[in-house]
C-alpha cells in the first residue's frame, strides 16, 4: 500500500485489493471474462477499466519482457509529469492497477486458441479461459540484420540506451535510426559523455521537431543517408562500417558501442491459429474500440494498426478495449438469457 494515500481512500483501496484477490483464488479454475495478455500502458489501463466494471480478469505478462516505456529515459509527454523517466512512470502505473485489485501474473503466453465459450489462453505454466481476450503485448526491437549484430548483442550491440547506456561514457558510440527512440537515446548518450552519433537512413528525421531542436543544439554528429553494414570487433565492438546510401561508399568508424533503434515489430505470434486480420506490417488492424475480426478479441496499443504509438494513445486504447469487453461480454449474458 501506498504510505502517501491515508484515511478513507486507503481503507477503499485496501478493501477493493482483498476482495479482487479472493475473486481471483475462487475464479482460477474458471473462464475469466478478460483475459489481458500484456502489462504494459495498455494492459495496465485495460485492467483497470476491467475492474472497475467489476470482470472476473486476470493480466498475464512474460516475467521475461520489459514493457516499451522501460527503455524511454524521459517521458515528456504524459501530461502531469513533464519530465519522468519512463521507468518510473511504469511504476506508477503498475502500482495503480495493483491498488484497484488487479490480479497481475507472470506468465509466458504460448499461444491462443478459440474454445466453446471463448478462449483458451495456453501459457507456460498452464492453460486460462476466457470470454475475452485483449492483446495488448506490444511490439519488440526490429533487428538491423547486419554481420555482427547478433555476435556483439550484448557485447556492444545493444538496444536499450537506457539500460546500458550508462557504461559509454567517454566512448565511441553510434545510434541507428531517425524515430523518437533513436533521437533520445543520441541525446541521453551525449549527456552521459558518450562521443555519439546518429546514423539515418535518410536525410530528415522521423522524430518530433522538440527532438530534432534538441540535437541541432547539442554536439551529437549525424550521418545521413547511411545505413550500417557490418560490425565488427574481436571480444567486444570494435568497429562498424557505414554505407553512404547515394554514393554507395563504404567507411569503417573506430566504435565502442552500437544502439540500434530502428522501430519494432508486433509480438503477435500467440494468435497466429485465429485467422486474425494484421496490416502489411503485421500490426493487427482493430476499430476504434479495439475490436478485431475475431469476435470476443480485442487489442490495444503498439501491437494494434492504430497510427500514432504513444504511452497515451496505448491508454487510451486499454480503455476502449476494456469497455468494448465489458459490452461483449454483457451481450453476451443477455444472449444466453433470453435463450
Ligand atoms: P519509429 O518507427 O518511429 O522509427 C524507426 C526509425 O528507424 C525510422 O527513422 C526509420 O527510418 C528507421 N528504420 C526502420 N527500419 C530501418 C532499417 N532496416 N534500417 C535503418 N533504419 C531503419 O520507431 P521508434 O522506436 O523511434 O518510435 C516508436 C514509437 O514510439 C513512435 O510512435 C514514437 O513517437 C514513440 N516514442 C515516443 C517517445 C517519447 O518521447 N514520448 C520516445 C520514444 C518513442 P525512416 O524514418 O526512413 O522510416
Amino acid at each position: 500500500m501506498n504510505a502517501k494515500i491515508k484515511g478513507p481512500i486507503a481503507i477503499y483501496y485496501i478493501k477493493r485489493r482483498i476482495g479482487a484477490q479472493r475473486e481471483v483464488f475462487s475464479v482460477k479454475s474458471k473462464t475469466y471474462d478478460v483475459v489481458i495478455v500484456g502489462a504494459g500502458p495498455a494492459g495496465l489501463t485495460a485492467g483497470i477499466f476491467a475492474i472497475r466494471r467489476a470482470l472476473k480478469i486476470i493480466i498475464l505478462h512474460d516475467p521475461g519482457c520489459r514493457p516499451t516505456p522501460n527503455e524511454a529515459t524521459i517521458v515528456d509527454d504524459w501530461i502531469g509529469t513533464p519530465h519522468i523517466t519512463g521507468t518510473r512512470l511504469m511504476k506508477k502505473f503498475r502500482k495503480h492497477a495493483e491498488l484497484m485489485g488487479v490480479p497481475i501474473e507472470g506468465e509466458k503466453v504460448k499461444g491462443i486458441e478459440k474454445a466453446k465459450d471463448g478462449f483458451r489462453i495456453i501459457g507456460e505454466g498452464g492453460v486460462f479461459e476466457a470470454k475475452t481476450v485483449i492483446l495488448a503485448t506490444g511490439a519488440m526491437h526490429r533487428r538491423a540484420e547486419v554481420p555482427g549484430e547478433k555476435e556483439f548483442t550484448g557485447r556492444g550491440v545493444f538496444y536499450c540506451a537506457n539500460c546500458e547506456g550508462p557504461f559509454f561514457r567517454g566512448k565511441k558510440v553510434l545510434i541507428a535510426g531517425g524515430g523518437d527512440t533513436a533521437a533520445t537515446y543520441a541525446l541521453l548518450l551525449h549527456q552521459i559523455g558518450a562521443d555519439t552519433i546518429l546514423i539515418h537512413r535518410r536525410d530528415e528525421l522521423r522524430a518530433v521537431e522538440s527532438y530534432r531542436k534538441q540535437l541541432a543544439n547539442s554536439k551529437v554528429r549525424i550521418i545521413w543517408n547511411s545505413i550500417i553494414k557490418e560490425i565488427k570487433g574481436g571480444k567486444f565492438v570494435k568497429s562498424v562500417v557505414v554505407e553512404d546510401l547515394k554514393t554507395h561508399k563504404l567507411t569503417e568508424l573506430p566504435m565502442d558501442g552500437v544502439f540500434i533503434a530502428i522501430g519494432s515489430v508486433p509480438m503477435s505470434e500467440m494468435v497466429k491459429g485465429l485467422d486474425v486480420k494484421v496490416n502489411p506490417a503485421g500490426y493487427i488492424a482493430v476499430d476504434k474500440e479495439g475490436r478485431t475480426n475475431v469476435p470476443g478479441l480485442f487489442a490495444a496499443g503498439d501491437i494494434a494498426d492504430n497510427p500514432t504509438k504513444r504511452i497515451v494513445t496505448a491508454c487510451a486504447d486499454g480503455s476502449k478495449a476494456a469497455e468494448a469487453a465489458y459490452m461483449y461480454v454483457q451481450e453476451k449474458k443477455l444472449m444466453a438469457g433470453k435463450k
